[in-house]
This record gives structure tokens, C-alpha cells and sequence, in this order.
């Protein structure tokens, strides 16, 4: 941090998927005029799908980026204030809190974290390019699209059991690229998905390429053998990485609790974290639910929270 004089704001939020995005809309109502720092990724993780049909208020569903595109406007209405910045440094022990993005610095009495989290790629570019697409990282989300189809789910831990096993009550066949010849998952979900006649495995392969193109969708995988074996294409028309996720956290690991796996620790049911005047919202701090109705809920919980912590202070 520089010596100069940073903005102050009563309200700090950092991010704009449906938490940050939600705690403006109630923070802004409140007259709070939240400054929200939108990040590298402005809407957040809906921004890279396509059709979102569980987001409750579309009964057509609704595109991802248009649905936090609305959410942008409707906090704006009531005056939050929106900046295309990314938080580079946050010092938490002093108050003001204060926060360096990539070009300013600012300052604020009360501080959302609501920077989501990342699910985790292979690093292809097929399955970057065809991501919303027939390639997706959420079973519960689109597993529905898939009804009498053939896909496959690409992982060997408990997300990915889970989502397998999910998945069979929609697809015809899943098949489970794993790039070991044992799962990591808990013994009781691999005994199920094990169990369960519509999962096959792909053992000791691992995806090389995702077949297909944004018109037609996703049309099969080629899969390489981690033993030396020949490559094979497993005909699908869905692929699911389920290869984990990882919390947005790295700027608050040395100042805020974190879990085992680094999501932020919040004094459930509220949205505080450790430091008052701190509080954490949506998929940053929930390593279960993982969806935007949950994530706009706790954004409006963090807003509730926030506003009546800075009411005490006056
Ligand atoms: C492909 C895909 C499809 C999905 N489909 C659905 C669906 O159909 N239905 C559903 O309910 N859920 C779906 N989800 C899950 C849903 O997108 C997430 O649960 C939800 O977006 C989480 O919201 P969030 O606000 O907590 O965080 P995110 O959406 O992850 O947003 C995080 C925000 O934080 C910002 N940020 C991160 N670091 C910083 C920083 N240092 N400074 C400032 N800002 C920062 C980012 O720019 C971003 O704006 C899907 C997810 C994926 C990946």
C-alpha cells in the first residue's frame, strides 16, 4: 500500500457473480452505495454458461451472462457503484480496511468477500471453447439437458461419484474417465457408483481432446491411456469435469480463517467471518450448494449483516 489518501466507502464489495452482485442490490437499497470491485471475471462463473433453467423467476431459463447482466442493473438503479478492478492486496488488520486494486487504492468501514471460487479445467482448449456448450462443471446445474444421453464425467473423487451417480437419473450411460485404476472417492460412493448399472469406467485414461463444435454440441472425447494402452474416442454428448474446485481465498488465507480446503469460515448462519466488519458470501464461503440461488441468498444475508453491524458503529 502507498501513503496516499484512499477513496473511502461505507461498503466494500469484492466481486460480481449473484453473491456480490445481490449484497449491492441490498446494500444500495439500504442506501449504503456500495462500491463493488468487480473483478477479472465481471458476473462471475454464469458468465461461461449458457442456458440457466433453475434460477428461480425464468420460467424459459435464461442465458448466464444476461441473468447477472440484470442483476448489474437492478443494483444499479439504487446506486451501487461498479468498478472493472481486480483486488490485488487487502490489509485487514487495521481499520479502515483498506484494499489496492490493479489501479486505486480505496479505503471502507465494512468489507463483502464475495469472491467465488474457480472450478478446476483439464487446460484444453476444446473443452475451454465448448464449456456451456455440452462441456459443463455442474452436474445439479445440467444434468437435466442430458436426458437419454450418453455422457461422461471426468474425475475419481466424491464430487465426482456424486455427480456420476446424479447424473444416471437423466443420462442413458455415464462413463467415468479416471486417469487411475482406483477412485479417491469415500469407500460407501464408490461402492454405489460401482454398483449402479447405468456408470461404466474408463480406467487409466485421461481426456486428450473434446470432440464437436458449439452448433451440434459435443459429440465424443478422445481418451489417451496413462498405461501405455492405444488412445480411444468414447462416443458422448456430454462431458463433466468434475475435477474440483478451488475458492477464490489467496488474498485473505493469512488473515481469515479458512477451511481444510481454503473456503472462508463464516459464524454460520450469519455471513461474519473472524474480523469485524468482515463478512463472506456465495460460493467462497460454501463448499456444499455451489449455485447461484444459494449464492444471491448469502450475498443478501452479507448486505443484512453488513448494514446492521455499520448501523452499531454509528
Ligand atoms: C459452467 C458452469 C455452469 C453453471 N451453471 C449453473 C446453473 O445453471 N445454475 C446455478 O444455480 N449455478 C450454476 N453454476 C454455479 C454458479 O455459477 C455459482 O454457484 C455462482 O456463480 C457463485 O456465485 P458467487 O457470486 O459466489 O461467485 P462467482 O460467480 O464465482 O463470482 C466471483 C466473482 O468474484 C470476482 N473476483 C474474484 N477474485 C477477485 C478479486 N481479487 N478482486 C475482485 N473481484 C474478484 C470475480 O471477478 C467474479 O466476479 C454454474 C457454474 C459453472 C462453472
Amino acid at each position: 500500500m502507498t501513503d496516499s489518501t484512499p477513496q473511502h466507502h461505507r461498503l466494500i464489495i469484492l466481486g460480481s457473480g449473484p453473491a456480490g452482485l445481490t449484497a449491492a442490490l441490498y446494500s444500495a437499497r439500504a442506501n449504503l452505495e456500495p462500491l463493488v470491485l468487480e473483478g477479472a471475471q465481471p458476473g462471475g462463473q454464469l458468465t461461461i454458461t449458457t442456458d440457466v433453467e433453475n434460477y428461480p423467476g425464468f420460467p424459459e431459463g435464461i442465458m448466464g451472462p444476461e441473468l447477472v447482466d440484470i442483476m448489474r442493473q437492478q443494483s444499479q438503479r439504487f446506486g451501487s457503484i461498479h468498478r472493472y478492478e481486480v483486488a490485488e492486496e487487502v490489509v485487514l488488520e487495521t481499520r479502515p480496511y483498506r484494499i489496492r486494486t490493479d489501479t486505486a487504492e480505496y479505503s471502507c468501514d465494512a468489507l463483502i468477500i464475495a469472491t467465488g471460487a474457480t472450478a478446476k479445467q483439464i487446460g484444453l482448449e476444446s473443452e475451454a471453447e465448448l464449456m456451456g456448450y455440452g462441456v459443463s462443471a455442474c452436474a445439479t446445474c445440467d444434468g437435466f439437458f442430458f436426458r437419454d444421453k450418453e455422457v461422461a464425467i471426468v474425475g475419481g473423487g466424491d464430487t465426482a461419484m456424486e455427480e456420476a451417480i446424479f447424473l444416471t437419473r437423466f443420462a442413458s450411460k455415464v462413463t467415468v474417465v479416471h486417469r487411475r485404476d482406483e477412485l479417491r472417492a469415500s469407500k460407501i460412493l464408490q461402492d454405489r457408483a460401482l454398483a449402479n448399472d447405468k456408470i461404466e469406467f474408463a480406467w487409466n485414461r485421461q481426456v486428450v481432446e473434446i470432440l464437436g463444435n458449439k452448433k451440434d454440441g459435443v459429440s465424443g472425447a478422445r481418451l489417451e491411456s496413462t498405461v501405455g494402452e492405444e488412445e480411444v474416442t468414447l462416443p458422448c454428448e456430454g462431458v463433466f469435469i468434475a475435477i474440483g474446485h478451488r475458492p477464490n481465498t489467496e488474498l485473505f488465507a493469512e488473515v481469515l480463517t479458512t477451511n481444510e480446503v481454503g473456503y472462508l469460515v463464516v459464524d454460520e448462519p450469519t455471513t461474519r467471518t473472524a474480523r469485524e466488519g468482515v463478512f463472506a458470501a456465495g460460493d467462497v464461503m460454501d463448499p456444499s450448494y455451489r449455485q447461484a440461488v444459494t449464492a444471491a441468498g448469502s450475498g443478501c444475508k452479507a448486505a443484512l449483516d453488513a448494514e446492521r453491524w455499520l448501523e452499531l458503529q454509528e
